[in-house]
């Protein structure tokens, strides 16, 4: 979970959805309710945010910023309720304020005298990014409030609207330059620039929803209230807001804005809602990281319909044939889809889909669309859907594979579409992790034909890439530069690389630390790969299968030629003390986990992530997870750093 706060708050790239994210966190919630002892000081459900990682000076807030807790459920959203009026005797329900939660990015204002002055992030919460001057580039921000306050701070949402997002993306795609996965990541991406004059070219806006006035100037008394005076003052205050007398309207405020959010200008991603009244406010309180007097409730991830324009098909690495449904552009889930896989020929058939159908989309984990199901037949017949018996890429005839729903192109190299996936992918970040070469200029370098394997990408120079739409020399040599540098991997992401079938990252692992040199994993025979605890009789077909082809075998001695040399691993190995065991780490041990699945690599062991009955030992060190009751339950061997070492011989 620290991993991913880091990715959504300091690098504004995500790896999973928000729901995920969000599972995960009520998940330990729940757990540190059941097992209060092991929960730790550090827990991100004591947190607000990450820890700031910045490049801008630091500034400490005067009054504590805090997250919201949210909930996917209305049963939720009334036992909030209940449990405050409950709570404070309340006999006459309290009025409550919806607003829509905007998916942007948390700031703070402080007017100083009536004046613009500082501009910051939330950061923790307590410590946030001095940003003011790109702040200032923002227009709903006034720079000068109409009253005469001595201070005056504001908090809201910098958001990006959805058409501004689509337009960043398109240029940043022409450009070569990072896409944003949504408009929260494109705001946050575009605020926390060093050079204001970005972030002003970037289209932001923001919604104002608190106020702080400490003198006592002007006494408000309630939320809506706060919200009627920002927007005396000159600020942005979202229209849709709603006051209502119970819990009941609330839920069809969130009702009616589940459906009508997707024509907004702007992405929301649930609706917040508030006690209205101050006092009462005041008396409820917080919890170590957010408001009780107010909650989020959250939307469930969008489903969408459209129309199927056309289907094609796609040609992978491998040469597997999948059709891809080519849609209507729709925005969901915080981005516009326009492609949906289909997965096989098989699948079209069970979903009864032909182009000009209505269907409906879902982002499966909110990431990769698919096509949920069928909501309209296209009356037209004639657009019914054949599988291809060609390759749409160089025309052979397309085979077979037994035991697979796949349709396989048999022409490996002799393809183009087969190549530009094969150099993608040994571009890509878990293999060779070659930056800056996107499938733009690998499409136009096997366009071109100046390249055809990887090894080919090792022989181009500078002129050569001088020669594809909009390099220029600088941009060149930085492409040679990286290709350079990725020259001595790890053999396990060499392996990876190799793009072997049915051979990813773990078994690419598995084979590194067996064989030790790529001639040792080239010359190994089936019975010697079956040894491999994990490697079963398909995989070691493939990887003998993958060595003995002589095509192959070239492509490898000329990656030897130009110096593509993955490291050994042989000085690692340095005992065989956990041959055949398999470890789980959990807890704080005297040093980062990292370490200490080194020390068991290292001496022959495998580290895994999850304890199961195969687990030999659980190496626990202080606060451990659920891992070690897991590993009580099923009577898994714990032991603690101590006699941890004692296995090794320290
Ligand atoms: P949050 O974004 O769920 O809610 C709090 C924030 O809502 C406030 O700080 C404020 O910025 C915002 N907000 C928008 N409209 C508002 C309004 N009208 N009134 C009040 N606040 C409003 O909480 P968070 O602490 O910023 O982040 C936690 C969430 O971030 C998680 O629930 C998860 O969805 C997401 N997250 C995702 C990942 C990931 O890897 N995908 C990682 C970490 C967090």
């Amino acid at each position: 979970m620290k991993k991913y706060s880091d990715e959504y708050y300091n690098l504004n790239s995500p790896s999973v959805s928000d729901k995920e994210y969000d599972s995960l966190f009520k998940e330990l919630a729940d757990l540190e309710q059941q097992y209060p002892e092991y929960k730790n000081i550090d827990s991100p459900t004591l947190k607000v945010g990450a820890k700031v990682e910045s490049k801008f000076s630091e500034i400490k807030h005067k009054v504590r910023l805090y997250s919201l807790d949210n909930t996917y459920s209305y049963d939720d959203l009334k036992i909030w309720y209940e449990k405050i009026q409950k709570n404070f005797g309340l006999s006459v329900p309290p009025k409550l304020v919806c607003e829509l939660k905007i998916d942007g990015l948390a700031i703070s204002l402080t007017y100083i005298n009536s004046k613009f002055s500082i501009g910051a992030t939330r950061g923790d919460g307590f410590v946030g990014e001095n940003i003011t001057g790109n702040l200032k580039t923002i227009r709903t921000i006034p720079h000068a409030i109409n009253s005469a306050i001595k201070e005056l701070e504001v908090r809201g949402e910098v958001y990006m609207p959805k058409t501004s997002f689509e337009k960043l993306n398109e240029k940043q795609r022409q450009n070569n330059a990072k896409v944003f996965a949504n408009p929260r990541n494109a705001a946050a991406g575009s605020l926390r620039q060093l050079n204001a004059e970005i972030t002003k070219s970037r289209d932001l806006a923001m919604f104002s929803y608190y106020g702080r006035i400490d003198s006592g100037e002007i006494t408000i008394n309630s939320h809506s209230e706060m919200l009627n005076f920002l927007k005396t003052q000159g600020f942005n205050v979202n229209p849709e807001y709603r006051v209502c007398n119970n819990i009941e309207e609330a839920i069809l405020y969130c009702k009616e804005w589940d459906i009508k959010r997707q024509n907004l200008e702007y992405a929301t991603d649930g609706v917040v809602i508030k006690i209205d009244d101050f006092n009462l406010q005041n008396e409820i309180g917080f919890t170590s990281r957010a408001p009780r007097w107010a909650t989020a409730f959250k939307f469930p991830p969008e489903e969408m319909s459209t129309i199927v324009r056309n289907i094609e098909v796609n040609v992978g690495r491998s040469g597997a044939v999948t059709p891809v449904a080519i849609l209507d552009p729709v925005y969901i889930s915080g981005s516009t889809v326009q492609r949906a896989t289909l997965h096989n020929f098989d699948e079209i058939k069970r979903l009864d889909i032909n182009i000009g159908d209505r269907v409906l989309i879902k982002k499966a984990a909110e990431i990769i669309p698919k096509v949920i199901c069928v909501t309209e037949h296209a009356t037209n017949k004639e657009a019914s859907f054949q599988a291809p018996l060609y390759c749409p890429s160089c025309g052979a005839k397309l085979v077979e594979s037994a035991g697979e729903v796949n349709l396989y192109c048999p022409n490996h190299l002799a393809c183009p579409a087969q190549i530009k996936a094969k150099i993608e992918y040994w571009v890509s970040k878990d293999c060779m992790d070659i930056d800056g070469i996107g499938d733009n200029i690998v499409a136009q370098l096997v366009n071109k034909q100046m390249i055809k394997t990887p090894a080919d990408l090792y022989k181009l120079t500078v002129d050569d890439f001088m020669k594809l739409d909009l390099i220029a020399e600088k941009s060149a040599q930085n492409l040679i530069d990286e290709i350079n540098k990725s020259k001595n991997p790890t053999l396990a992401r060499f392996i990876n690389s190799l793009g072997i079938r049915h051979v990813g990252k773990e078994t690419s692992e598995l084979l590194a630390n067996k064989f030790l040199t790529i001639d040792a994993i080239s010359n190994a025979d089936i019975e010697q790969i079956l040894t491999i605890d994990g490697i079963g009789e398909k995989i070691a077909l493939s990887i003998v299968d993958f060595f003995s082809n002589s095509f192959n075998n070239e492509v490898l001695t000329e990656l030897q030629l130009y110096g593509v040399v993955p490291r050994s691993v042989i000085s690692d190995i340095v005992s065989e003390k956990l041959a055949g065991k398999s470890f789980v780490i959990t807890g704080t041990l005297s040093e980062p986990r990292d370490a200490f699945s080194k020390l068991i690599k290292q001496n022959g062991g495998k580290v895994s992530s999850s304890v199961s009955k195969n687990t030999s030992y659980v190496l626990a060190g202080d606060n451990p997870g659920s891992k070690y009751t897991k590993a009580e339950a099923l009577g898994v061997k714990i032991i603690n750093e101590g006699e941890f070492r004692k296995l090794i011989g320290e």
